[in-house]
Parts: structure tokens; C-alpha cells; sequence
């Protein structure tokens, strides 16, 4: 595995690949890797030719300065996973090579970036949008693999390439879980003992509400309860819990289609997000 830092070697090594008509594939990643990055690094390499994992904490998602300084970064132990698991190219560009000195653009999509997360994270989903149009420009991928863990932020990418006519083909991957249930999240490793003991409380809590609305529950009652059951069970807070299409997430009352239900939940001093599908 190569690892580069400038956009200059990366263009020089895949522009011999697309040379040779080699089928190209990028993962995104803030790094911090664990076995969800790599169900998305397996994905990629079992379709493409060759394979590249871009590391980048990208300043312009993170609302918040102290979570941004806090955000964990490992990037030896990444670069040893990424080698083994047979990754062609780790891109883990400078602060200066996303966004050289003057840098002023900022990509926005409405719509499904509004409300959920893009409520609580003012900003958040124009940082996203920015650096995966970055991406894309830079390493010039024919696929992109995404978690479904993160499903709002699937959507906004996905509607962003329909936009802007960006040619990557756009893949979401399942969530991959511990054990007990509780999502893999590069901020789980920032939970004490007692609130790791706690945190599958939000995927149970989830995974009870979307049963009983596909036995036909009433939707507002299902979720109030879902609220209280996160609460009951040691988180201090719902930031939201709620039910939207799964295609396009327009918010949903009744369980008329396939939906996704999702939630953000603060613990301590993390805030965790997760979500299941529902479907009549
Ligand atoms: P991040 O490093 O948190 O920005 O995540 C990079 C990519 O990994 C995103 O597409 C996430 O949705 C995906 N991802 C994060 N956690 C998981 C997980 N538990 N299962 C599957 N994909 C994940």
C-alpha cells in the first residue's frame, strides 16, 4: 500500500491506473478505523480494481470546536489495518490540500439535509457536502462506498452526485454492530465503562419501535415511548427520534412506505446516532 498527502501523487498514481482501464473505488473516511470502515474497505475492494481510503478530520463538519480537538486519531494503527486488508492507496490529505488558502466555496444541498441531524449540527451537512465533492474531484472514483450508519448523510451524497452530475456510483453499506447491538462509532471510544454498559439502549430502543409499527402501532405514541425508553435506560438525552421515507426522508406519520427510523442520543459526553429500517 502506497500512502500519499498531496493531491499531486495521487493523480500521478491513478491516472496510471485509469491508463490501464483499471475500475477505481474510494472509501471516506475521518479514520479512527474499525470494522465498519473496514465492511466498507471489503465491499470496495471485492468490486474495484483498485482501491483507495481517504483519511481526512474535515474541520468544516464538526460544529463544535471541542469535538473536533477530541475526535481520535490513530493514524499508524489505520495504515496497518489498511495495508492488510489489502487497500491500494491511503490519501490522508493536508488541511492545505482540501482547502488551499482562500478556499470559498461551499457546497449546499436542501432538503434531505434539513432536520435530524442537520438541525442539531448547524453547518454540518455543507461540510460534508463540501469535502465529498472534494473527494470526488480529487481521487476521480467510479464508486463510493458509505455507511448506512450515517443514513442522512448517505441521502445528501447521493442527491449531491444526482445534482451535480458527478458520475460516481454511490453505495451504501448495512451497519455493522458489537454484539450487544450498540453501532460501531469512532466516538464509542470516548465512552466511560458504565455509559458503553448503556449505549445498546438506543439500538434496542429502536429495534422494538420499528416492530411494533410494523404491527401497525400508532407512530407519534411508538416514538414517545422509544424517547423514554433511551432516557429510562441512563442516556441524558434525545436530541430526535423519527420516522422518515427511506427514500428521499420526508418526515412520516403514518407507516406508509419504507421508512427508516433514526436518532441521535447524548451519553455522557458523547452524542451517538443510529437507525433501522421499517418497512410495511
Ligand atoms: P467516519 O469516519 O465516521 O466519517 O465514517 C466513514 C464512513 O464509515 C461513513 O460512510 C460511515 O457511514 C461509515 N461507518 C461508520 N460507522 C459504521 C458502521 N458501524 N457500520 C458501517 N459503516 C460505518
Amino acid at each position: 500500500m502506497k500512502t500519499v498527502h498531496t493531491l499531486e501523487d495521487v493523480r500521478w498514481i491513478t491516472d496510471d491506473w485509469r491508463r490501464a482501464g483499471e475500475t477505481v473505488a474510494v472509501v471516506p473516511t475521518m479514520g479512527a478505523l474499525h470494522a465498519g470502515h473496514m465492511s466498507l474497505v471489503e465491499a470496495a475492494r471485492s468490486w474495484a480494481d483498485r482501491v483507495i481510503v481517504w483519511i481526512f478530520v474535515n474541520p468544516k463538519q464538526f460544529d463544535n470546536p471541542d469535538d473536533l480537538e477530541k475526535y481520535p486519531r490513530h493514524m499508524d494503527r489505520d495504515a496497518t489495518m489498511l495495508a492488510r486488508a489489502g487497500v491500494d492507496l491511503l490519501y490522508a490529505p493536508r488541511l492545505e490540500e482540501v482547502y488551499p488558502a482562500g478556499f470559498s466555496t461551499r457546497v449546499s444541498v436542501a432538503g434531505v439535509s434539513e432536520g435530524l441531524c442537520g438541525a442539531g449540527r448547524p453547518g454540518h451537512f455543507d461540510g460534508v457536502a463540501t469535502v465529498v465533492t472534494k473527494i470526488f474531484t480529487q481521487t476521480r472514483p467510479d464508486r463510493a462506498y458509505f455507511g448506512q450508519k450515517d443514513f442522512q448523510q448517505l441521502q445528501v451524497v447521493s442527491r449531491l452526485v444526482r445534482d451535480l452530475d458527478l458520475g460516481v456510483e454511490i453505495i451504501g453499506c448495512p451497519t455493522v454492530r458489537e454484539a450487544d447491538g450498540l453501532a460501531l462509532s469512532s466516538r464509542n471510544e470516548r465512552l466511560t465503562e458504565d455509559e458503553r454498559r448503556k449505549a445498546p439502549a438506543l439500538y434496542r430502543a429502536l429495534c422494538r419501535a420499528a416492530e411494533a409499527l410494523r404491527e401497525g402501532a400508532h407512530v407519534a405514541e411508538t416514538l414517545a415511548e422509544a424517547r423514554l425508553e433511551i432516557v429510562s435506560a441512563g442516556f441524558a438525552s434525545v436530541e430526535y427520534l423519527e420516522l422518515r421515507a427511506e427514500n428521499g426522508l420526508a418526515p412520516l406519520d403514518r407507516l406508509s412506505e419504507p421508512a427508516r427510523l433514526l436518532a441521535a442520543a447524548h451519553i455522557g459526553a458523547v452524542r451517538l446516532i443510529d437507525n433501522v429500517p421499517v418497512t410495511p
